[in-house]
């Protein structure tokens, strides 16, 4: 018998306390060694005056617990507060988010009866980061930070995921055409990690028509990994076309911490009802006590959840030509408690007594020769400055900004959106009053002092700087973007 293991449970809003009890009916009646203490985490706490959503004493809880089961949360639109989902996401570190997509065809209606997609999709980085700045009048930005460890965590978890789960294939779904420094990185340390794993099929897709084929054949998809942005977006998709978004669990896995959600939201259209499908709590349930090494209850109730889908015994989201008895939120949930200790006779029924838990990657890329890349000589050969500057020709700006340059850089670019408008911009080009003006040492190299410099002449010169960034080379490879046309 396993140790028993306290977990934190939050029951949330809308929809939330409902699925929550009939999760946690479940886990009580299928022998799970749980003990629970509960948080209040949401709306309540939000409308008290808290940003975060959540009390510091229920901080310490999760802390203390490392293992939390979340029903989903209303967050309050608009400024001011955090996502709670995401601070807890980044705050305890769950920097892999698995979404098992998973048709149940043909108990539950889905045009893809074949379907069984992972979705494990990175969960700490990219612009889920929420730097953003206004910076003039006309123009907002957004950082989309993409880095080594964070990439090399998710794409090792995925391939050890991969390993434990007896999955033969992983796609990559990047934008590395476009983004060939973010995006390149994510894809260039997937076909570095891949190559240690040469019994696991590698395939990369460029995200646009990786998730149309997605969306067409999911048959052809085993796992797939991406950066958060996408994976956010595809894994919806995904869901959805398995047969429905109240049917997907969602485990956000750290090094210390894991959280076990659906990913649905709290969906106040039919909070109070008793109507909403728990499914999606009970797969996050049953993924919580593979995680935590319950395996034996963990399939009782996987295999008794697929027993009552095959009985014809379904919620209203699921209700279709092979369904025989609508039930509510609490009959569903008794109905899977009476058929603890069956097996599903027509859908292939689960075996985890012996799964093996994903082991959580050590990062080597970082520190070893794997990727030289990172021992390489960093040398600043430029910088880019953002200006404020109301539309207008660019030349004009250009001259200005060369009388303000002095003798250490010289100007040899000025892009709008992107866009080189000078030297030999077009007039076609539309122009916002955002511009950066790219300024390459004359020596070649150049230091902070003389970048300092060059800020203070252009303020001088009573040009409005925005911000600036570093033109750096390592090993003598430039590390920028060129401007679209240079
Ligand atoms: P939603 O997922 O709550 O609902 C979308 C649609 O799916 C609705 O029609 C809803 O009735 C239906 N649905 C969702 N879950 C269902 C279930 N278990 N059974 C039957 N039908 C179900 O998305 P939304 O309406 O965009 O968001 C509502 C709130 O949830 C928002 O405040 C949003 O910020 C929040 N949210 C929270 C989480 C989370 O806590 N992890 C995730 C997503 C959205």
């Amino acid at each position: 018998m396993n140790n028993t293991q306290t977990i934190t449970v939050a029951h949330g809003d809308g929809i939330g306390p409902e699925i929550m009890d009939a999760t946690l009916r479940i886990l009580d009646a299928s022998g799970a060694n749980l003990k629970y203490e509960t948080i209040e985490v949401g709306k309540k706490v939000y409308e008290r005056g808290i940003k975060s959503g959540i009390e510091n004493d229920d901080w310490d809880t999760v802390l203390n617990n490392k293992i939390l089961l979340k029903a989903p949360i209303t967050t309050p639109q608009g400024g001011g507060v955090k996502s709670l989902n995401v601070t807890l996401r980044k705050t305890l570190g769950l920097f892999a988010n698995v979404r098992p997509c998973k048709a149940y065809s043909p108990f539950v209606s889905t045009k893809h009866p074949k379907m069984d997609v992972t979705i494990i999709r990175e969960n700490e980085e990219d612009t889920y980061g929420g730097i953003e700045h206004r910076q003039t009048f006309e123009v907002y930005q957004c950082l989309k930070l993409i880095t080594l460890p964070g990439t090399e965590r998710i794409i090792r978890y995925a391939f050890e995921y991969a390993k434990s789960h007896g999955r033969s294939k992983i796609t990559c779904f990047t934008k590395d055409n476009i983004m060939k420094l973010t995006d390149g990185l994510f894809h260039e340390v997937f076909n570095t990690i891949a190559s240690e794993y040469p019994e696991i099929e590698a395939e990369n897709l460029i995200v646009d028509i990786g998730t149309a084929r997605l969306a067409d054949t999911p048959e052809h998809f085993d796992i797939v990994v991406m950066p958060n942005l996408y994976g956010d977006i595809v894994s919806d998709v995904a869901a959805q076309i398995s047969g429905s978004v109240g049917m997907v669990g969602s485990a956000n896995i750290g090094t210390k911490c894991a959280m076990f959600e659906a990913i649905h939201g709290s969906a106040p259209d039919i909070a109070n009802q008793n109507i909403a499908n728990p499914s999606a709590l009970i797969q996050a349930s049953i993924m919580m006590l593979r995680h935590i090494g319950q395996n034996k209850p963990a399939e009782n109730i996987q295999n008794a959840w697929l027993k009552t889908l095959e009985d014809g015994v379904h919620t209203s989201d699921m209700f279709g030509e092979n369904s025989i008895r609508k039930v509510t939120t609490d009959e569903f949930s008794s109905e899977i408690i009476n058929r603890l200790g069956e097996k599903p006779s027509i859908m292939e029924a689960v075996n985890y007594i012996d799964h093996q838990k994903v082991q959580i990657p050590e990062l080597k890329l970082s520190r070893t020769e794997l990727r030289p890349s990172l021992r390489q000589k960093r040398e600043l050969l430029g910088v880019d400055v953002f200006v404020y500057w109301e539309p207008e020709n660019p030349t004009l700006l250009a001259q200005r900004l060369q009388e303000a340059t002095g003798d250490d850089f010289e100007l040899t670019m000025i892009t709008n959106r992107g866009t080189k408008v000078w030297p030999n911009g077009l007039s076609e080009t539309f122009c916002t009053d955002h511009w950066r003006c790219r300024f390459k040492a004359t020596k070649g190299k150049t230091n902070q002092m003389e970048v300092v410099k060059l800020l203070q002449s252009l303020t001088k010169y009573t040009i409005d700087t925005i911000k600036t960034e570093n033109l750096y080379s390592f090993d003598m490879e430039p590390a920028f973007s060129l401007g679209q046309g240079e």
